[in-house]
């Protein structure tokens, strides 16, 4: 059984589950529980063991394809695509290609291909075959020649807005356009034509000749090719006519074997136009299968306004840490499990919906929980100066790497005299239920001693800015030998041996959960968080870090988990928080409206 799509489920919070419902309920409820229970099935899997049941191809293996188109970078809604493409075929011991659909010159992008081939990697998946749809620009212009001789396609002088009003509406069928009946001949010297440069853009389409009264609007014959003259990114000058996605798309399966071809369900309406090209070429029948849309609150999955965030500078690039690329995501910290552990518990469906945040966070915390070793840093420094304990002295505690994994070991971590801790953990007047150091008040500094808090000196902006405290020998470790009880443990950082960090705290991109929903005269820009970013230019870390490799993923110990800036040098290192830790307190304070 392939891990990879499996999910655990056994720390699924219902709050999570329940928001759900809005998406796919049935898929989740029947979801496993633990790996050795059957995983739910879906449609798509249900067809592909049918067909192999039925030989419907032979001996061919189950055929897939992930067909990005290279105008932007890849989303989390793409590693749905993407791991159910590459995941339902690896369940039957099938292939799956990475074709680049490249049918739009002026949009694509060397660039958009380079990262589109790092990301499906970094998800973990490897292809059998890289294609490109430009590469079937010669095959697709010979059957377009067959179609135009068997009286199939015909070359139309409308304009792209004459078409439009020949089409007609749902309710009305559409009127054939005067050049229809061209003779075969004619079209097929006007396309020649049309392919050597003598027309100008949009002044010719060559369009499937199916019916202008069907009820589908795209039967009522769609434009195959268009003329473009434009340079493609792999092709360069060789065409000034390019094939529309309809026309490209199935065929380029099917030159490729594709056995289940997955797309989206707005494509579900070109289904039958999928199926009547193939059937005319006489062709692989390749077969399309169309499920729902992953989409995220807080954030949204269009290429075309993430582009726009970028563009304007609204965000640092594709990869800015708040982005819901995989770029994104992966800079911020997100690891591949855990995106997949999540598009796996989303389900298959025929409708779409929108999943919680909250509930991505969730496996993301899921997964570092697992993995990431754990270490003390201390984001918006107070000084505590422990009175009692000897000038210049240094011990070394033991951390504990990681309580998830034993394997993971100890470390040292130093403690002195004078430490930084949060200034959150400190208050002069402590409210009810805060239990942190406060006057009088005794806590545990983690693997170190119990402290005192005893009296503190302010700024002249009556801010403290050094807490003096004392300290218990006896507790070395974190225990009392005559067994006394301490309501919290903070963590620390020894001062002289701290390291500088800049620390990115990110917040979610949109304020609201759908960001298209705007006022009229709107745009969804409108929506951005100006909050979502917010700087710590000197927090305090455990020296155990200095080294700590880019991409390198961390708890902070109570704060949440920290990964690695590619920013980060040297001597100026960088944090991204990835996610928070759930704060108990924030949600004690929140409920009670302090
Ligand atoms: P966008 O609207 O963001 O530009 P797209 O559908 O045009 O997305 P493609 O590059 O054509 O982007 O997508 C490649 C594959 O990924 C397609 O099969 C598409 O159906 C699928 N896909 C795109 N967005 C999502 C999503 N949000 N959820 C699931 N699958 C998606
Ligand atoms: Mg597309």
């Amino acid at each position: 059984m392939d891990a990879r799509l499996s999910t655990s489920n056994s720390l699924f919070p219902y709050k999570i589950l329940k928001s759900m419902s809005r998406a796919n309920l049935s898929t989740m409820e029947a979801a496993p529980n633990s790996p050795s229970e059957p995983r739910p099935s879906n449609f798509i899997r249900d067809a592909m063991i049918e067909d192999l049941k039925t030989k419907k191809f032979g001996d061919a293996v189950i055929q897939t394809r992930f067909p990005p188109e290279p105008n932007g970078y890849l989303h989390i809604g793409h590693a749905k695509a993407i791991c159910l493409d590459f995941g339902l075929a690896d369940e039957f011991g099938g292939k799956t290609n990475l074709r680049f659909d490249d049918t739009n010159p002026e949009k694509e992008e060397q660039e958009y291909v380079d990262s589109i081939t790092k990301d499906v990697r970094w998800l973990g998946f490897e292809w059998e075959r890289l294609c490109y749809a430009s590469d079937y620009f010669d095959q697709l212009y010979e059957w377009a020649v067959k179609l135009i001789r068997d009286g199939k396609a015909y070359v139309d002088d409308l304009s792209a807005e004459e078409i439009r009003q020949h089409r007609g509406t749902l309710t009305e069928p559409g009127t054939e356009s005067p050049y229809r009946n061209r003779p075969a001949e004619e079209n097929l010297d006007l396309f020649e034509r049309m392919r050597k440069g003598e027309f100008p853009d949009g002044s010719r389409v060559l369009r499937a000749k199916i019916d202008m009264a069907s009820p589908n609007l795209n039967l009522r014959d769609p434009v195959m090719y268009r003329i473009l003259h434009a340079e493609h990114h792999r092709t360069g000058d060789k065409w000034c006519i390019y094939p529309m996605y309809d026309y490209a798309h199935g065929q380029s399966d099917s030159i490729e074997q594709v056995t289940h071809s997955m797309c989206t369900l707005e494509f579900e309406d070109h289904r039958p136009l999928y199926n009547w090209f193939i059937q005319q070429l006489g062709i692989f029948p390749s077969q399309q299968f169309e499920f729902d849309r992953l989409n995220v609150t807080y954030t949204m999955m269009s290429k075309r306004k993430l582009l726009k965030l970028v563009q304007e500078k609204l965000v640092s690039g594709w990869d800015d840490p708040r982005m819901p690329t995989l770029s994104g995501i992966r800079r911020r910290g997100y690891t591949p499990e855990a995106v997949r552990n999540f598009v796996a518990a989303s389900g298959v469906s025929k409708t779409n919906g929108t999943l919680e945040l909250a509930m991505l966070e969730h496996f993301v915390r899921e997964d570092l929980n697992k993995h990431a070793p754990r270490v003390m840093g201390v984001l918006r420094p107070v000084k505590v100066v422990i009175d009692n304990y000897l000038e210049g002295q240094v011990e070394e505690v033991d951390a504990v790497n990681n309580p998830e994994d034993e394997s993971a070991g100890k470390r040292k971590v130093p403690f002195s005299k004078v430490l930084y801790i949060e200034q959150d953990d400190f208050r002069e007047d402590p409210p009810k239920q805060y239990y942190r150091l406060s006057p009088g008040r005794e806590v545990r500094l983690r693997y170190g001693y119990f402290i005192t808090a005893k009296s503190v000196v302010k700024n002249e902006r009556g801010e403290v800015v050094e807490v003096h405290c004392t300290y218990d020998p006896a507790t070395r470790g974190g225990n009392a030998p005559d067994g006394r009880k301490v309501k919290s443990t903070i963590h620390w950082v020894s001062a002289a041996h701290a390291l500088d960090a800049e620390v990115r705290l990110y917040d979610r991109l949109f304020t609201k959960e759908d960001p298209n929903q705007v006022e009229e005269s709107q745009e969804f820009t409108a929506n951005l968080n100006p909050n979502s970013l917010e700087v710590i230019a000197q927090a305090k870390l455990e020296p155990s870090l200095a080294n700590a490799p880019i991409e390198g993923r961390y708890q902070f110990e109570r704060l949440g988990y920290f990964c690695v800036d590619p920013d980060s040098k040297p001597g100026h290192l960088v944090f991204n928080r990835t996610v928070a830790l759930k704060d108990a307190w924030a949600r004690i304070e929140k409920k009670s409206g302090s």
